[in-house]
């Protein structure tokens, strides 16, 4: 008996699979509006990202390369809203976490979702070994994190502004100006 009702169950999963619209069960990896990573990742060959990606993008998040300390407005930053990779749009920070770490580049205390990057070593630099941050999704390079920041974390997520795009929260000043210019 109890195996015809687990059948049963199982028939009607198969069923509510079935009968989900297809839109409904495919990924949307590229959207502006997500938070969590899915767990799927983007694969692009080099000469794919120099494409989508301006040179200075492409330096950062490809080759690992640093901005120029102050050189990048998201450094001083303090709209509202939320920060996706530059590269495939997955969102990374949010606002709530930013702080004015006074080093140059743009610096939160946790990222929007521990999922959503990733932390590997970095010997690069002989005088001191780095925890380097990179997207979950693409694998752009984004920045390091550090243990000098502020609480609830103590981390310093200093992360160059170029492997960023800033979305202003709805509603936020950033936006009403925006609707503004367009009306007018
Ligand atoms: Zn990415």
């Amino acid at each position: 008996m109890k195996i015809i009702s687990s059948l049963f169950l199982l028939l009607i999963a198969a069923c509510a699979f079935l009968y989900t619209p297809t839109e409904a069960r495919i990924a949307q990896p590229q959207t502006m509006t997500d938070v969590a990573f899915n767990g799927e990742k983007i694969t692009k060959t080099n000469a794919q990202w120099k494409r989508v990606l301006t040179p200075a993008q492409y330096t950062v998040l490809r080759k690992s390369g640093t901005e120029a300390p102050y050189s990048h407005p998201y450094t001083k930053l303090k709209a509202k809203g939320t920060f996706h990779c530059a590269a495939c749009k997955l969102a990374l920070f949010s606002s709530e976490n930013k702080y004015d770490s006074k080093t140059g580049w743009a610096s939160f205390y946790q990222p929007i979702a521990a999922a959503n990057v990733i932390e590997s070593e970095d010997t690069s630099n002989p005088m001191e070994t780095r925890t380097e941050i990179t997207c979950a999704r693409c694998g752009g390079h984004l920045g390091h994190v550090f243990k000098d920041g502020p609480q609830p974390t103590g981390l310093r997520y200093c992360m160059n502004g170029v492997a960023l795009k800033f979305m202003p929260a709805a509603g936020s000043t950033t936006t009403k100006r925006r609707a503004t210019a367009r009306r007018s």
